[in-house]
């Protein structure tokens, strides 16, 4: 089996973040530092993120990544999106498009 065969059978999600409409609030590089930090110009950044064409900054967590330390790396951003005062974090399966936040 080839390699990306073994890739689109693994569970994917993927965080997008509308960074135009973030208030700086802080709150989600409060509760997960590991994938938020806060950026010169008073908002925060996705650390690792890809910006996609609509200039949101997006990131791509596969399963194959959720090591001990990246096992939680969906229940930190999803932490992250709920306590955005403005809700501009979102995550969606990436395979099925379903919006879990
Ligand atoms: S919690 Fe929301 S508004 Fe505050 S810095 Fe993070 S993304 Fe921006």
């Amino acid at each position: 089996m080839s390699d990306n065969a073994k890739l689109s059978k693994e569970k994917r999600f993927r965080v997008v973040f509308d960074r135009k409409n973030c208030i700086g609030a802080a709150a989600c590089a409060a509760v997960a530092p590991e994938f938020w930090e806060m950026k010169e110009d008073g908002k925060a950044d996705l650390i690792g993120h890809k910006v996609d064409e609509q200039g949101n900054q997006v990131l791509i967590l596969a399963e194959h990544q959720m090591t001990p330390t990246m096992k939680k790396a969906l229940e930190l951003n999803k932490e992250a999106a709920e306590v955005c005062p403005v809700q501009v974090i979102h995550i969606y399966d990436d395979e099925t498009g379903e919006k879990l936040i």
